[in-house]
């Protein structure tokens, strides 16, 4: 498979209620690359600045990640955002942003990351998204993911992103301030009436619900007894999803393999947040991927005898 994704390489200062990370490795592209490198090679394009060494590229290097185009900014510093979770770890806080390198990038993609069969877009600025997208003409399918920053300072230009992708990864929030729509199938709509062919909501601890052209899919998340840290879920959970489109390269993607791909997603999201940012997913193995995978068909499986109803 050949699988390219641009987004923020980052250092991440989290604190929730199980504990806190003063400064570790993050960003929307690093957690989607770690998760989609289950599935095969997986190309990262983004810039860091000086104080991203050895151990941050190993970590990538490690999962087989290709960091080629990984571009170092001479005395730049890298992305760094700071978040906090309260009680209810599907809300938090942004507490601080530092664009760092992110403040003048301009993606400059190999040709083998050019060539990819399929991108994904994660969260960085649209404007920064398209240009990559416009490098990546031949690719067949395109995802994007974003997030309330865009849709309140850059809405034109997210708009415009969106119409040239095939899949759009939101959650659910963030869907409707995007369409101003609250029923989220009349904003799924909305979206997919501007171009794509599937909407994604991530919904949390609550799952995540597909919208096509078949139709409507959802699965509920993984249960877990212990949530540590939520951060990079929803690119852990993207990587899932595109690695395994990804790793089918011979059919074509609708209904069938995108419910295939949410399991996938869903799985990998629920790894994620059993540790602080990538700790987990490093020392996650393919069988226990399979595993849970196997486990969630199990729970999700639904087969109830009718009975006779009154009325
Ligand atoms: P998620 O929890 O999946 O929404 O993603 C969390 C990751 O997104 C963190 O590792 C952050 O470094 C990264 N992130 C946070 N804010 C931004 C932003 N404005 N642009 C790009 N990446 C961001």
């Amino acid at each position: 498979m050949s699988l390219t994704v641009v987004g923020s390489i980052a250092f991440d200062a989290v604190k929730t209620p199980f504990g806190a990370r003063e400064k570790m490795l993050g960003g929307s592209a690093v957690h989607f690359a770690l998760a989609a490198s289950f599935f095969g090679d997986v190309r990262v394009v983004g810039p860091v600045g000086d104080d991203f060494g050895a151990s941050e590229y190993e970590v990538l290097r490690a999962r087989g990640v290709n960091t080629d185009d990984v571009e170092h900014i001479p005395g730049g510093k890298t992305f760094f955002w700071a978040g906090e979770y309260g009680e209810n770890l599907n809300d938090r806080e942004t507490l601080d942003t530092q664009l760092g390198v992110f403040g003048d990038f301009a993606p400059k993609l190999s040709e083998a990351s050019r060539a990819c069969d399929v991108l994904f877009l994660a969260n960085i600025q649209p404007d920064l998204q398209r240009e990559v997208r416009q490098q990546c003409a031949g690719a067949r399918f395109v995802a994007l993911d974003s997030m309330n920053l865009w849709i309140e300072t850059a809405p034109d230009s997210l708009r415009e992103t969106i119409a040239g992708v095939d899949a759009v990864m939101l959650n659910d929030a963030e869907v409707r301030q995007l369409t101003g729509e609250a029923s989220l199938l009349r904003a799924a709509r909305e979206i997919m009436s501007w171009g794509p062919s599937a909407v994604v909501c991530k919904q949390g601890e609550y799952g995540a619900a597909l919208f096509d052209a078949d139709g409507f899919f959802a699965l509920p998340a993984y249960p877990l007894e212990r949530v540590v840290d939520p951060t990079g879920a929803g690119d852990s959970f993207a990587g899932g999803l595109v690695g395994y489109l990804a790793a089918h390269p011979d059919e074509g993607i609708g209904s069938p393999l995108l419910r295939g791909a949410m399991a996938y997603g869903t799985t990998l999201g629920s790894f994620n947040v059993e540790e602080f940012g990538t700790e987990r997913i490093q020392k996650l193995t393919g069988d226990e991927v399979s595993a849970r995978v196997d486990d969630l068909e199990r729970m999700t499986r639904f087969d109830g005898a009718p009975v006779a109803l009154r009325g």
